[in-house]
């Protein structure tokens, strides 16, 4: 086997599902690499194809090409780059149900959750692909003495960004980062997760009809620990999606390289319903928040802390709400929720459960998995009960599994929301808006929605996303998220006298004069 003309090669892995045929002729191989890994369906355990296992030499092939490409993107013009992103976006809303098959079949999800991330990625696309000048465009700043210094700010590409991405939201996490990516002028090598592979390549195939240069985004497909070090140890920039056990050792690795680094990690996210909340909406809103996509969700709700006023009340609708939840396997929108990923992860949800109910927790409904549904079905489940001393309790479950504590106080609720190692997303849910911009203010979360679960700040692109505490470094969306891949250059231009003390000025009459220069500065608005 021999690396071909565009830096991909094709081992003979293809796969008879038309779904997802041929895409893996599109990741990067090195000559050598004949390892495989098998991808299977969660709906129903099937295997449906395999991926290259790659390693270091096919990250060096990558990454080698992704840079030979980066110049002649990164000297188009910016609105150019911008025009690929808008033509992108065109093509994820107009071939979405191909993308949403794709998602299907590797994640398990229920349509209407996969219709979430296709729908996000397309926002983001569209967002970025208007405020290419705006956030990238150079800027003038103030110079050190007015007229006589002239600055400028370039944003300038920091080279090759490498992303590495998890398999729970895989079109989303892996495409929405590399657009502000690209868009920046940057090439991008992304390693999506082993089980989500064929999503990311999907995003190749249809970058590159938006117009995007074949070798400027290169996927390489394989395990973690042999694909991702390799990476850091390559690119100019490294962007982590997942655990916070494995965001530790990318961050650690980008540190000893001196690289520039995010990493969007876990949640152990609270949501606080206080006794004025419209709890129609509220338990609607934490049926979603907690178990969409089977709860497999970064920003998903796993404690719920409800006023002792409206505790029964709320607890009662909530379990009545959550056990209409639909669960399914149909490649259409009639399910409410799909199935766990893995058989990996519906062991430790069950786990989680498990070690719950043997140490006292009440289960109020589920509790189980599902085989009848799928095989990794795990059914909604509400807790209370649940006790520092339980693995549930503090620890990221990633699954379908909420906990519901009453509190009798603001302090105290506010207090319990941030007893966590966790700061990702939050919610509050009142009828006083402003009291609600009060208490998510002493929040410690990097959003905070106030009367929704989660979506109304992640959906809003031009604000940004991510995490405080163990949840993260850096942040996706906004002009955050797409200045993190520039390197910010000042150009200085000095006029008539450098700064310096004029010929024959002593050094004494200099300081006083600039003395007297910067006290009058501070005085006048103009010159500040
Ligand atoms: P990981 O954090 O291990 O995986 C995320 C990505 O990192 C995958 O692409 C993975 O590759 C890759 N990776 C794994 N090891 C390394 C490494 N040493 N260096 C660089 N990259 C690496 O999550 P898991 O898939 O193992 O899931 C475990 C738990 O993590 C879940 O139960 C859940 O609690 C949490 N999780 C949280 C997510 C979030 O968004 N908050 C997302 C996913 C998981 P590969 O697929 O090949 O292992």
């Amino acid at each position: 086997m021999t690396v071909s003309e565009s830096g991909t090669s094709a081992l003979d892995v293809d796969t008879d599902d038309e779904r997802v045929a041929g895409l893996v002729d599109l990741v990067t191989v090195a000559d050598g690499t004949t390892d495989t890994i098998p991808v299977e369906a969660p709906f129903d355990g099937e295997q449906v194809g395999a991926i290259p296992a790659c390693g270091e030499a096919d990250v060096d092939v990558a990454v080698e090409r992704a840079r030979e490409a980066q110049q002649s993107w990164a000297d188009r013009s910016i609105a150019e780059r911008e025009e690929v992103l808008s033509r992108f976006q065109d093509l994820v809303l107009d071939r979405q149900s191909e993308l949403l098959d794709v998602v299907q079949l590797e994640t398990g999800k229920a349509r209407r959750t996969a219709f979430e991330e296709v729908q996000s990625c397309a926002l983001t696309a569209g967002y970025y692909s208007h405020r290419g000048e705006r956030f990238l465009g150079r800027e003038k700043r103030k110079g050190v003495v007015p007229g006589m210094t002239q600055v400028e700010v370039n944003h300038t590409p920091v080279g090759v960004a490498g992303l590495i991405s998890p398999w729970n939201y895989p079109f989303e996490l892996a495409l929405s980062d590399a657009l502000p990516a690209l868009l920046a002028g940057n090439a991008v090598v992304l390693k999506p997760a082993e089980q989500t592979s064929f999503t990311a390549l999907k995003g190749k195939q249809l970058l590159e009809e938006a117009g995007l240069p074949a070798d400027l985004f290169q996927v390489v497909t394989g395990r973690g620990p042999d694909v991702g070090p390799a990476m850091t140890d390559r690119v100019d920039y490294v962007g982590f999606t997942g655990s916070t056990e494995t965001g530790r050792i990318v961050g650690e690795q980008a540190g000893r390289n001196l690289l520039k680094y995010s990493l969007e990690l876990g949640g152990k996210n609270p949501a606080l319903v206080f006794p004025d909340a419209d709890l129609d909406r509220a338990v609607e809103g934490l049926v979603h928040g907690s178990f969409s996509n089977a709860g497999q969700l970064c920003i998903s709700i796993e404690r719920c802390y409800v006023h002792e006023d409206v505790y029964d009340e709320f607890l009662e609708r909530f379990v009545a709400a959550t056990e209409n939840v639909e669960l399914g396997t149909g490649y259409d929108f009639e399910a409410e929720v799909g199935s766990l990923v893995s058989e990996e992860q519906l062991e430790k949800v069950t786990e989680h459960v498990e070690d719950a109910k043997a140490r006292g927790a009440t289960v109020h409904t589920g509790g189980e998995p599902r085989p009848d549904v799928g095989p990794y079905f795990f059914e909604p489940t509400i807790l209370t009960d649940v006790e520092m001393d339980m693995d549930l309790c503090c620890e990221e479950t990633f699954g379908p599994v909420v906990s519901v504590y009453p509190f009798s106080d603001t302090d105290e609720a506010i207090a319990e929301a941030n007893d966590t190692d966790y700061g990702l997303n939050a919610s509050v849910w009142t009828g006083d808006t402003e009291f609600g911009r009060e208490v998510a203010r002493q929040i410690r979360a990097g959003t905070v929605n106030v009367n929704e679960a989660y979506a109304a700040a992640y959906s809003s692109i031009d604000a940004p996303m991510g995490g405080m505490k163990d949840s993260g470094v850096g942040r996706r969306h906004g002009p955050e998220g797409v200045k993190k891949y520039t390197e910010p250059q000042t150009v200085a231009v000095q006029k008539g006298q450098g700064m310096a003390p004029p010929d024959g000025v002593p050094y004494w009459l200099y300081a006083k004069v600039t003395t007297g220069a910067l006290k009058l500065f501070d005085k006048v608005p103009g010159l500040r």
